[in-house]
């Protein structure tokens, strides 16, 4: 097993331990400089020059998603804008964007977070890497750019898109590792077959890192035999990140027991969102980030609204830092119909179990009169036999997993949109 940064990544628990109280205390004295953190602070009944111990971080007030967002573009800095080299934020397709900057430590802080994830997934030097994350303003691209090039391998950055090109910069530069999104991944080896290329024997991809959508084991497995990864000796590697904590983050390393958390970097809480207490080992509760490096724009105890369950335990790789062993969904891909949460993800599962099933689906949200519905439309595979039955039987399966009604559309093969980046698995058509 090879490291980045073996020191840091299997260091003693104690001794991590040590180091994250230290830095949690200067941070919070950086923070403290800035209004909006010393408002927030005096809404409690603690100062920065309270926190002595690991029971006194539990005090510390919570920053929420809202708070970036009000505070758009640099209420939240607590570094000086002198020393700021980069700008990414959030889309802000459904409102104000969520702004993130950065100093050249805090991008080498982060490119260094990559290349250990790189690492720690199987990348090696040698590996030549297609880094299809879109590049802009989204953290993505050059949040794995970076750290690949930290990591000594060889990166085409061609960005998302151009699919005809990706395949032919496989053939030309026997190109080993893919970044993209899943559902990219996927498309490019929809893509490859029908042109003739078969990922096994004409392409040598052994590796993908994938982030920006949850995946199903079901999905992982099927782009693992499908473009090749897994016939080549690797596998995909899945990618946790938010632009709240500078981006990209967190990967699988390769014995795919959870995604690592650099706990050096990120103090990571597991709580109860009602009790804000720690939850039990093996349960699930939010995600709560701090992040201990960053100088630009750092965030304190962030809300992330992430449902996860987080093992603090070594893993079989040797590094002794967090995991999130399982990711039951985000409070932002959550959906609210007639009163019960939907998890777009719940619906992959369910339909990817079925080896008829293709990984082209949308979810249909609409309104008859008032009462929402639910419709999922599906490509089934080339060859797949569907009948009535097989509907009838989907239908009762999705009801079960997300206790409301959901009728089922077979839709012809290649009709249902493919996407290069983010997937969008919902239509909302309700007025
Ligand atoms: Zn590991």
């Amino acid at each position: 097993m090879a490291f980045f940064n073996e020191r840091w990544e299997t260091m003693d628990q104690d001794q991590l331990k040590e180091v994250q109280l230290k830095k949690f205390q200067d941070q919070v004295q950086r923070m403290y400089k800035n209004s909006f953190y010393k408002k927030r602070f005096e809404e409690t009944d603690i100062t920065p020059d309270d926190i002595k111990n690991w029971e006194d971080i539990k005090k510390a007030p919570f920053t929420y998603k809202n708070d970036l967002r009000e505070n758009y573009p640099l209420g939240l800095l607590t570094g000086n804008w002198e020393e700021v080299v980069r700008v990414h934020m959030t889309s802000g397709t459904t409102g104000t964007p969520t702004p993130m900057v950065y100093t050249q430590n805090d991008v080498n802080v982060w490119a260094e977070c990559m290349a250990r994830n790189f690492i720690a997934g199987g990348l090696k030097k040698s590996d030549v890497v297609q880094q299809a994350h879109g590049l802009g303003l989204f953290t993505g691209g050059l949040g794995f750019h970076y750290g690949l090039e930290r990591a000594g391998a060889k990166v085409i950055p061609t960005s998302s898109g151009g699919t005809e090109r990706q395949l032919r910069l496989m053939q030309e530069w026997g190109t080993t590792v893919f970044t993209g999104t899943p559902s990219y991944a996927a498309y490019i080896a929809e893509i490859a077959i029908e042109r003739g290329i078969d990922p096994v024997k004409d392409l040598k991809l052994r590796l993908g890192f994938h982030g920006g959508e949850p995946v199903s084991g079901e999905l992982r497995q099927r782009i693992d035999e499908r473009i090749g990864y897994k016939a080549h000796g690797g596998g995909m590697r899945t990618c946790y990140g938010l632009t709240e904590m500078g981006g990209p983050i967190g990967m699988d390393c390769e014995s795919t027991n959870g995604i690592h958390l650099w706990g050096d970097h990120y103090l990571v809480e597991v709580l109860d969102p009602e009790t804000l207490e720690d939850v039990e080992a093996g349960n699930a509760g939010e995600l709560v980030l701090t992040n201990l490096s960053f100088e630009a724009m750092p965030i304190l105890r962030y809300r992330t609204g992430d449902r996860v369950v987080v093992n603090f335990d070594t893993c079989e790789c040797g590094r002794t830092h967090p995991r999130i062993t399982n990711f039951l969904g985000r409070v932002d891909d959550m959906l609210l119909v007639s009163g019960t949460n939907v998890f777009p993800s719940q619906i992959e599962f369910v339909l990817l179990r079925h080896p008829g099933m293709s990984e082209n689906w949308q979810l249909v949200v609409g309104d008859n009169r008032g009462l929402h519905t639910l419709k999922v439309e599906v490509e089934p595979v080339q060859g797949a036999q569907i009948d009535n039955a097989f509907v009838k039987e989907l239908e009762k399966e999705l009801h079960s997993h997300l206790e409301i009604t959901c009728k089922v559309d077979i839709k012809p093969i290649g009709t249902l949109p493919r996407f290069e980046g983010k997937a969008v698995r919902v239509r909302d058509e309700r007025i």
